[in-house]
């Protein structure tokens, strides 16, 4: 069948600093000495590799002994980890990403200028986590039903978002806190540019096609956001890991596929991907059945 690829699509530049730094600290140090808080990005092929290759990506930092080398994500942490690893006399090695360095910086800056500061995003995610640890009391709203309680009235407020949030959403937030009384509003735009470039190019690819795969690991964040702005383009939509997840079912009565993937998602996945959907012969009619997202 026909096959289009997302104009921008895959790896950003901060999940391959991260992967590179992981492999070369896996190279520098002796087995079983380098570990990571969580697995380095949110991909599980990815993280099954690294593991493979000696890395312990479940660590804790109060069950590991110094001299330890501990990898930071390209997520981030707060500053109590620095401080704890600093205690304990483990090694860092850092992989943030400079975009969620900035959002760290800019979140301290704010609150140095008096703001109350507000995050937009997931409060489970790590980047949240690690960000709303650079100031005291952070309000993290992910949705608007949560603005009316979390959001002081007449506030000097300042507010920034994850990164890999959708502007979309980002500008609603935004508008719906300004419907607030507020004494003083400052918005910093801590949006990621790959992210951004990766939504507009499915959202156009979507337009197109007759159904849309995206490729990434179920709990990345971004690639969930991709998958949720292509099914709301009204196009049948499968958010998959690998070529091991694909069901005939799920391009019948179909000519014309687009790929897009995630951030963390590695190009050998992606090729694979559409080297197969290629080779395959596409059935007439979909069921009922076969057409659940
Ligand atoms: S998605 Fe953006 S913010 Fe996140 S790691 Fe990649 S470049 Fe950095």
């Amino acid at each position: 069948m026909e096959v289009r690829l997302a104009r921008k699509h895959g790896f950003c530049f901060g999940v391959e600093q991260a992967i590179e730094l992981a492999e070369q600290t896996l190279r520098d140090n002796a087995p079983g000495r380098v570990a990571a808080l969580g697995p380095v990005i949110h991909n599980p092929e990815v993280v099954r590799r690294l593991e493979q290759e000696g890395l312990n990506q479940s660590a804790r930092l109060d069950n590991l002994e110094a001299g330890t080398t501990v990898l930071i994500r390209s997520h981030g942490v707060g500053p109590e980890i620095y401080e704890m690893a600093r205690r304990r006399g483990i090694n860092l090695v850092d992989a943030t990403c400079r975009l969620v360095k900035r959002a760290q910086t800019v979140v301290r800056q704010l609150h140095e200028e008096g703001y109350q500061v507000i995050m937009i995003g997931d409060a489970n995610h790590p980047e949240v986590k690690g960000v709303i640890g650079y100031a005291p009391n952070v309000i993290v709203v992910e949705r608007e039903e949560d603005l009316a309680d979390k959001i002081p009235r007449r506030a000097r407020l300042g507010i920034v978002a994850q990164t890999t949030h959708a502007p979309e959403h980002v500008a609603r937030m935004i508008g719906a806190i300004a419907a607030l009384p507020f004494q003083e509003l400052k918005v910093v735009n801590t949006l990621c540019l790959e992210v951004v470039r990766r939504q507009e190019a499915a959202v156009e690819l979507a337009r197109e096609v007759d159904v849309m795969f995206v490729l990434g690991g179920l709990s990345s964040a971004n690639t969930c956001e991709l998958a949720r702005l292509c099914q709301g383009e009204g196009v049948r939509t499968y958010h998959l890991e690998t070529w091991a997840d694909f069901k005939p079912a799920m391009v019948a009565g179909c000519k014309v596929a687009g790929i897009t993937a995630g951030a963390s998602t590695p190009d050998d996945t992606i090729t694979e991907f559409a080297a197969n959907l290629r080779l395959h012969e596409p059935l007439n009619q979909p069921s009922e059945e076969d057409t659940r997202h």
